[in-house]
């Protein structure tokens, strides 16, 4: 299958709602382009170097989304461009994004990462950090950026019930911000969740942005 069959096949069974993020990550600027002929615009990247260089070189309407982790020293790479940074996982890295958001003279949309999974190993926060990071003086007074909604990962298994569970979580957690700290504020309204093997699961519990590569690219190498 190519990537346009692929595309396609995905576009016409995700719901209206529903966005798609293209992960594109490794994979090069001819099958970014197949998708792009198709309308696809949002693009999803998880290194600094690979998606300033994609963001050089290719339509300047593409809007990159930065879906990995994220290292305080490299934000002034995206700064400039990056459209949503759906990585952010401490009070210290929303501070230089804020920081490079105003050298750039514009506001950065960010999610927070959420650490939904069982593994140990992926990045995010959970809910007493985010709510520590929400009811800070310094993010008070950042104009810079805009947190938008929330991001997650589930753990990477079989049992869709524990999938689900994990989903759901993440929907709680952005409906308890949403309450206490944006009053039903439409700006924020993403849920990033979802890759290839559980977007169906996702959406199910109500995701908003979903982050497919392998099944619209094919596997990485
Ligand atoms: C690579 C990646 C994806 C896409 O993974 P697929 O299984 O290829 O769909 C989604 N989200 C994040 C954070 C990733 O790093």
């Amino acid at each position: 299958m190519s990537v346009t069959e692929n595309l396609i096949k995905i576009k016409n069974n995700l719901p209206p709602k529903v966005k798609l993020v293209a992960v594109s990550k490794t994979k090069p600027v001819n099958a970014i382009l197949e998708a792009y002929e198709l309308g696809q615009r949002l693009f999803g990247e998880n290194k600094v170097q690979e998606v300033a260089e994609k963001y050089n070189s290719m339509p300047k309407d593409i809007e990159w989304h930065m879906i990995g982790h994220l290292q305080t020293n490299k934000v002034k790479f995206i700064a400039p461009f990056i459209s949503l940074i759906h990585s952010v996982d401490s009070l210290k890295l929303l501070k230089e994004i804020d920081r490079e958001g105003n050298k750039n003279k514009r506001v950065i949309n960010c999610l927070f990462q959420f650490h939904i999974a069982e593994e140990e190993t992926k990045f995010g926060l959970n809910f007493e950090e985010a709510v520590a990071v929400l009811e800070s003086d310094e993010f008070a007074n950042m104009k810079n950026v805009k947190i938008i909604g929330v991001m997650g990962m589930a753990t990477f298994t079989e049992n869709e019930m524990q999938i689900k569970k994990e989903f759901s979580n993440l929907k709680k957690i952005f409906d308890n911000i949403r309450n206490k700290y944006f009053n039903e504020d439409p700006g924020f309204c993403e849920i990033s969740m979802g890759m290839s093997d559980d977007y169906h699961l996702a959406i199910e519990e109500g995701a908003t942005l979903v982050r497919l590569g392998s099944t619209i690219f094919g596997l990485r190498v």
